[in-house]
């Protein structure tokens, strides 16, 4: 870049263009802060690892090297899952719970998760069936938390 103090400016007076260039500096000092404040939001490309990806909407990220576009995903916070059950209890990984309702089960050998049947270690979960767990003699089911009781 060239230095603004070698602008050619005979046909201006001095006064005004030193008004000029320093809006000119002001100019492209702002934008050199908005440079390294978009450098902060650089995020590595998923596709070829170009450490060069730049936001280009909300939460979604573009490579310049192989022109990749992804959606940057929030990192899952388990720590912050609220899952109530039906009284409204909180719960928590690795709690049991009672099925308070029999719950028809997909293309399991048995048809239906019975009412009154304990499912220990539950793990929370994300989503519309936000308890993940392993029942006996079904494997590992998603359950939704309105169909339980805390044990
Ligand atoms: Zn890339």
């Amino acid at each position: 870049m060239k230095s603004v103090s070698l602008i050619y400016h005979t046909k201006l007076k001095c006064s005004l263009f030193k008004d000029i260039s320093s809006i000119l500096i002001k100019f492209l000092s702002l934008k050199k802060n908005k440079i390294q404040t978009m450098s902060e939001d650089l995020k590595e490309c998923p596709s070829c690892q170009s450490p060069y990806g730049y936001e280009t909407g909300d939460k979604e990220y573009t490579c310049p090297e192989c022109s990749f576009i992804w959606i940057l995903e929030e990192p899952v916070d388990f720590d912050h899952i609220i899952v109530l059950d039906v009284n409204g209890v909180a719960l928590a990984n690795g709690d049991s719970v009672v099925v308070i309702k029999d719950l028809p089960v997909k293309g399991a050998p048995k048809p239906v998760i019975k009412t009154g049947t304990k499912v220990k270690n539950i793990r929370l979960a994300f989503g519309d069936h936000n308890i993940d767990c392993k029942i006996d003699g079904f494997g590992s089911m998603a359950l939704k938390s309105e169909f339980v009781k805390k044990a």
